[in-house]
């Protein structure tokens, strides 16, 4: 079924779906409706318009998947030479590239964001397979010296099943984040797709299982949260909670978790700043923050969504992105626009609402500011890239999240007062630093409390490195070799000889 992506395209606007999307769980090696028959629709943000449906699961179906994975931790997976473990995790990789267009394809009609960023977002999944493959057999742990009369070691172990809670921003690349280490390090998973988006992370399961992933190893089970998500953070067997998503669900997620004291990782939300101080390139700032805010519509955890900027250059610097903002096309994410859909009808809402109140208040909105529709089709859920300018620090636009292609402007007097404006809100997970002097970079750096810094250039970095937040933006880091840790745990040997 190697299709390529304009025969896939053609497919969709022909007949308003694709064949042989999947359909139901996969649990433990095999497809699965679920107990219940309940069922899901899956829609296309980009034509506000459901193309099919999935299972919709429930404890019964959890049971089932969380069963599988505890049996397969006693099973080959553990039991197999770690070598053995990265051919099968590289196998994965190559089987991923190999149904990059598929995957893209499908991933643009789950979530609307363009068919650009869906390949990127698949180029990343395979990346991070091929990177966690290289570890598994490297996991290894130290000698300790007590002297002539002990031996004493540390082994790396696998903690056992492992949830993850998925978000829909990026639904096939998020479920790689937390997988691929968790395999690697020889756990077993239970995924649970956001009920927005579950297509790609059963097309990725599936493609796991071809690569020799043994039954049970990594199943998916599709559900909405209160019913699938709860279910599977509070289920006794699940050692390790992996969750992506709102500060909210993440309370409940981490209560949850606490019952059976499981470990958990939690990304959540974000308000990073990008500081662009005066004497920084600002050609090479505009365009950069531009996409640090309205890439994949701004539905970013560590988005730039707000511009601190020094007074001098305020006036012009806004000009000169409300300029490139309001040149920005967007449309349905097949057709290849610069900015996709909004996911999700509710998200349109509540960025609606953000946007509005900020009006009524009467913020400066220099570019954007209202919804609109894919302009081929007059339909689909979209908003405008929108600048609100010279924003108070206390507006809910400083302080609060709004996971859309909306960017709050504020200026700073000097370096000093830009880190203020910069650490005041609840959040911690990310901030640019725009400025040619790199005393003032590194100080920065070192003072921004937040899990990481971006200096002139905003979402720098890869799989290789570290990712995750401070205060409410949460704890526990993933990728690199940090977002191994969750996923062993470590055991002393210690002998007296
Ligand atoms: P949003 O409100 O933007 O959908 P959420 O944080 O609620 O963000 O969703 C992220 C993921 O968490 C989704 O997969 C969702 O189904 C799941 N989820 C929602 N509520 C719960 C819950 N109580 N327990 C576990 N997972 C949940």
């Amino acid at each position: 079924m190697n299709q390529t992506t304009d025969a896939l395209i053609h497919e969709y606007f022909s007949t308003g779906t694709l064949a042989y999307l999947p359909d139901s769980h996969f649990i433990d090696g095999s497809w699965r409706a679920s107990a219940g028959r309940e069922t899901l629709e899956v829609f296309d943000p980009g034509l506000g318009k459901a193309f099919t449906t999935v299972a919709a699961g429930d404890e019964e179906d959890v049971d089932a998947a969380v069963s599988a994975a505890d049996a397969a931790t006693r099973g080959p997976w553990r039991k197999m030479l770690p070598a053995d473990r990265s051919r099968i995790l590289l196998r994965a990789a190559e089987a991923i590239r190999s149904n990059a267009a598929r995957l893209a394809v499908i991933e643009t009609l789950d979530n609307g964001k363009t068919l650009a960023e869906a390949q990127s977002d698949v180029r990343n999944t395979a990346r991070i397979f091929e990177y966690y493959a290289g570890i598994a057999d490297k996991l290894q742990g130290e000698t300790i010296p007590l002297g002539a009369d002990h031996f004493a070691c540390t082994q790396l172990e696998p903690v056992g099943v492992t949830a993850h809670i998925i978000p829909w921003n990026y639904p096939i690349s998020t479920a790689a984040r937390g997988l691929a280490p968790a395999l690697a390090a020889g756990c077993t998973a239970v995924l649970k797709p956001a009920e927005q988006t579950p297509l790609s992370a059963l097309l990725l399961a599936g493609l796991l299982h071809q690569a020799g992933l043994p039954p049970g190893v990594c199943n998916v089970v599709n559900g909405t949260g209160s019913q699938v998500g709860s279910a599977l953070t509070s289920h006794p067997k699940v050692r390790h909670v992996t969750f992506t998503g709102s500060v909210n669900t993440g309370i409940h997620v981490m209560q949850a978790a606490a019952r059976n004291i499981a470990s958990v990782t939690l990304e959540l939300g974000g308000k990073s700043p990008a500081i662009v101080l005066a004497d920084a390139d600002l050609d090479a700032a505009v365009e950069d923050v531009l996409w640090a805010i309205y890439s994949n519509a701004g539905q970013i955890c560590s988005a730039g969504s707000r511009l601190i900027i020094e007074r001098s250059v305020h006036e012009h610097f806004v000009e000169r992105l409300a300029e490139r903002a309001r040149q920005l096309r967007f449309g349905h994410g097949l057709r290849n626009p610069d900015i996709g859909a909004i996911t999700t009808p509710e998200q349109l809402q509540k960025i609606d609402a953000y946007v509005d109140g900020a009006r009524s208040r009467g913020v400066r909105i220099a570019a954007g500011g209202r919804r609109v529709c894919d302009p081929a089709s007059d339909a689909g859920w979209f908003f405008q890239p929108t600048l609100l300018d010279n924003l108070p620090i206390h507006d809910p636009l400083v302080q609060e999240e709004v996971f859309g292609p909306v960017l709050s402007v504020q200026v700073a007097d000097n370096v000093e007062h830009a880190l203020e404006l910069a650490n005041a809100t609840p959040f911690g997970l990310a901030a640019g630093i725009y400025t040619r002097d790199f005393s003032h970079a590194m100080r920065l750096a070192r003072d921004l409390d937040a899990g990481q810094i971006y200096i002139n250039e905003y979402f720098a970095g890869g799989v290789e490195t570290p990712f995750g937040g401070n205060k409410r933006s949460g704890f526990g880091r993933e990728k690199g070799l940090e977002g191994l840790r969750a996923y062993y745990a470590v055991k002393t040997v210690t002998a007296r000889i």
